[in-house]
């Protein structure tokens, strides 16, 4: 008699963990919660800022490695300049002079980047604590985070509930569906901020990333990264990235566009916006053979090849990162658009519902 012996299928426990991470000098307390996919993959993500701490995804050989910047601890976060990781908001993004009239009203926001407003100011959403609630686990799991950003909060009008749901599907994507509402019109554009570096190894730059993006023009900026109000086609230029081309090849080329960037710092003008979730980019790592796919249902596309970062930064491990060694794919209206009629629209009135989602999808090739 032969012995049937029953198909060993493996049992990957798809779960969510939640650990104390931190606790904040007015004794709040941050907790990271660790979402794993029947893949193997994890993304941990903290109710402080709405952080993604970490996304471990494989390489070729299936090799687990982190592929965002972070810091260690809650402090690195509190005194973080770079918004690693971050929902940055109310508005992502600069905003020239912190000013923009709406219904009538002047407003003045905060300014904390040189004479403008970025990323939602002094203390935006990337400061605050949210509330986190875990909505399900049954092989994809999701954490439902929630920030009530109170009226006139960094000088903005209303006040305004913000859900951010982070789910880490079977796929491997990391997927964030933004839901907002307010008491008053006012303006929202929240927009995710990892720092992405593909090798699994912040010692090497994203310079050999090989990228592309969905788009035929840029919106121009000037010397304080304000949008004009113009638009620039990439057509031979640096900035066309309609066929893949690695980051570093024409970094350093004297456009003028590029020279105000100090390298990619600008808002593509995404094609085929109707309001749908598409495919707007892609990214490359040879060496791992790790490939990101970004899919919006946003107007525009901030591509930062981490300029800013000079070697001061210290991240996790003590790890000091350099510059380049991060870029970030910001999903999001224009910058400026407040004042910008002819970009697409970030008003949201009382009764209405601001919605996104974009989708980081890891893939290997
Ligand atoms: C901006 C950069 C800015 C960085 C801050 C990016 O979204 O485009 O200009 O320096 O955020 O970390």
């Amino acid at each position: 008699m032969s012995l049937l012996h029953s198909a060993v299928i493996p049992q990957v426990r798809t779960m969510i963990e939640k650990t104390l991470f931190g606790t904040l000098l007015d004794g709040r307390e941050v907790y990271q919660y660790t979402l794993k996919n029947t893949a193997g993959s994890s993304v941990k993500i903290i109710n402080y800022g709405a952080i993604v701490t970490s996304i471990m995804v494989p390489d070729r050989n299936d090799k687990l490695e982190n592929v965002v910047l972070n810091y260690d601890s809650l402090q690195g976060y509190v005194n973080d300049r770079c918004y690693f990781g971050v929902i940055a908001g109310r508005y992502g993004n600069r905003i020239g002079k912190g000013q923009f009239h709406l219904n009538g009203h002047q407003y003045q926001l905060s300014i904390n980047d040189g004479k403008n407003h970025l990323h939602g100011g002094i203390s935006g959403f990337s400061k605050k604590l949210w509330n986190g609630k875990i909505i399900g686990d049954a092989g994809e799991p999701s954490l439902e985070l929630t920030y009530i950003s109170p009226d006139k909060e960094e000088g903005y009008p209303g006040t305004v509930t913000l859900t951010v749901t982070y789910t880490l599907t079977k796929k491997n994507e990391l997927r964030i569906d933004y839901k907002g509402t307010t008491d008053q019109t006012t303006i929202l554009n929240p927009t995710h901020h990892s720092y992405f570096n593909l090798s699994g190894s912040c010692k090497n730059t994203i310079l050999d990333h090989v990228l592309s993006i969905e788009a035929d023009a840029i919106t121009m900026v000037d010397q304080g990264l304000i949008s004009t109000g113009a638009y620039y086609k990439v057509q031979n230029t640096p900035l066309d990235f309609r066929t893949p081309i690695a980051i570093g090849l024409r970094i350093n080329e004297q456009d003028q566009q590029l020279l105000l960037g100090n390298g990619y710092d600008h808002n593509w003008v995404l094609k085929n916006y109707d309001g749908k979730v598409r495919k707007v980019a892609e990214v490359y790592e040879q060496r791992s053979g790790r490939h990101l796919s970004v899919f919006t249902d946003q107007p525009g596309l901030q591509f930062y090849s981490g300029n800013f970062l000079k070697g001061t930064v210290r991240g996790n491990d003590g790890f000091v990162y350099e510059n380049r060694t991060g870029l970030c794919l910001e999903a999001q209206c224009p910058p400026d658009s407040p004042n910008r009629p002819e970009f697409p629209s970030v008003v949201l009135k009382a009764n209405d519902t601001y919605k996104q989602t974009t989708i980081y999808q890891f893939l290997t090739k």
